[in-house]
């Protein structure tokens, strides 16, 4: 029976069914229309339709959905006559993406695939019409999960729920084949531990060796794969057991510089309580501040990060042991060079300290409660009269020193700048009696200082 408004029942699995968990039915009946609308379609056309994944998995976790991925059981050439509007975004695996109000979901058509010859993709996909023998491809258990949307009922021939309710990472069918098949399903099995305010999750026996024994697998997957999912580690809520475990299992030597085994101060770190507010690229730099910065800028490079990330860690990287002077005008400093990261900075710092991690560019005497005091004044350091942006401009200079455009302007211009910050200037008419006062036409203006930090 179907309910008003859901649609009538599609193409019926190869496999049983059993009866979702409460917490399942009750996010069914609030699907997005286009959900239905989509299915209601399939079951016009004869076919079968399942939303499969991590939209299963998630929500038998009862954890919000993000998006809704169907197994179909059309092949793609037909979705894209049925949904015209579709894109094929990965057509050669069967996947077309459907337009639903101002979302896309992706249909994959189902399939059975064979001979993964280089740890890395499929050889070869063949189309079919089993959810059984598509649920069996899949990497773990809890993401080989189909609904029907049409009957309401589950199919779970992997015993996923069971494993939810015990709290256990189990591969789909024999682990070991599993992961030598695909390098990159040994970081999606340490990303599925972190189980986020519910804790971290356990591998169960098989997959546990499996992976140690299959960690060089990683050698063959495409770095920017790799980076995906390590990125989605960084940023998860137990990131610290996850990549202890990974360092002790050796996964994380075979992308991240030199050998883990024994960093046990350096992941400690992560599990400081300042940790938990910080992005996963600082994490990743809190990692690597032992490292020297050629060796950080290869590892980057080497996992094709975007150019801002990798930029981001790096000047995360080349600030670590540096620390402004306790003075209100090197405060001020501080704060306007790093803007919203200087709050940050000194937490680093400080966890840093904490666990004795010696940045590669060396660190000064201060102790963690030195660092814990210049946060306590950072914050109280009272907002400047006119912001950060310099008050006067080169041709203000220029008017009055005569100087012109080159080199020394523009590191006078930097000197008053930084003047301005460092003394909390109020106007262009202060600016010019400190400007009076600077041996300007003596002095190298190579030497003249600038407004940055470090110094
Ligand atoms: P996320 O919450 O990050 O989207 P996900 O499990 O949904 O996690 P997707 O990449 O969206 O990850 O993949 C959807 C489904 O496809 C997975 O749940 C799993 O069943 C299957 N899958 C994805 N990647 C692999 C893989 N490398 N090997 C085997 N099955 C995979
Ligand atoms: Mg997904």
């Amino acid at each position: 029976m179907t309910s008003e408004g859901w649609p009538k029942p599609a193409l019926q699995a190869d496999i049983p069914a059993i009866e979702c968990p409460s917490n399942v039915l009750d996010w069914l009946e609030n699907l997005p229309s286009p959900v239905l609308d989509i299915a209601s379609k399939i079951a016009d056309y004869g076919g079968g339709i399942w939303i499969v994944g991590g939209a299963v998995r998630d929500a038998c976790l009862g954890l919000k959905v993000h998006d809704i991925d169907f197994a179909v059981s059309l092949e793609p050439q037909h979705m894209m006559e049925i949904f015209p509007d579709s894109i094929p975004t990965g057509i050669e695996y069967g996947t077309v993406s459907l337009r639903g109000g101002n979302q896309f979901y992706e249909a994959t058509t189902l399939r059975t695939e064979s001979d993964y010859e280089d740890g890395r993709r499929p050889e070869q996909v063949h189309w079919g019409v089993s959810l059984s023998e598509d649920l069996e491809r899949r990497d773990f258990t809890i993401n080989a999960m189909a609904i029907d949307i049409g009957r309401k009922v589950m199919h779970d021939p992997h015993h996923g729920l069971q494993d939810i309710e015990r709290g256990m990472l189990r591969a789909v069918g024999q682990a070991y084949r599993r992961i030598a098949e695909d390098g990159l399903r040994i970081l999606r099995a340490y990303r599925f531990l972190d189980r986020g305010s519910a804790g971290v999750w356990q591998f169960d026996f098989e997959l546990s060796e499996a992976l140690r024994q299959n960690a060089h697998m990683l050698k063959a997957v495409t770095h920017e794969r790799i980076w995906m999912e390590w990125l989605k580690i960084l940023n998860g809520r137990n990131v610290a057991p996850v990549v202890e475990k990974m360092a002790h299992d050796g996964v994380l030597d075979c992308f991240m510089p030199g050998e883990w085994r024994s960093q046990h101060l350096r992941i400690a770190a992560l599990s400081h309580p300042y940790v938990h507010d910080f992005d996963g690229l600082t994490r990743l730099a809190l990692l690597l501040a032992e490292c020297f910065s050629i060796e950080v800028e290869e590892s980057l490079q080497a996992l094709k990060m975007s150019k801002k990330e990798r930029t981001y860690i790096l000047d995360l990287h080349g600030r670590f042991g540096s620390l402004p002077k306790a003075s209100l005008a090197s405060m001020r400093v501080f704060r306007a060079v790093l803007e919203q990261h200087a709050e940050q900075h000194l937490k680093l710092e400080i966890v840093l300290r904490n666990h004795t991690i010696r940045p590669s560019m060396g660190s000064g005497k201060e102790s963690a409660d030195d660092v814990y005091a210049l946060l306590e004044s950072l914050d109280e350091l009272a907002p400047l009269k006119n912001g950060n942006q310099s008050l006067v401009d080169g041709h203000w200079i220029m008017q009055r020193t005569g100087l012109a455009k080159g080199r020394a302007l523009g590191r006078l211009k930097a000197w008053l700048h930084r003047l301005q910050i460092e003394r909390d200037l109020a106007d262009a008419n202060e600016v010019e009696s400190v400007l009076c006062s600077l041996h300007w036409t003596e002095e190298n203006h190579l030497d003249w200082p600038k407004l940055q930090f470090p110094d």
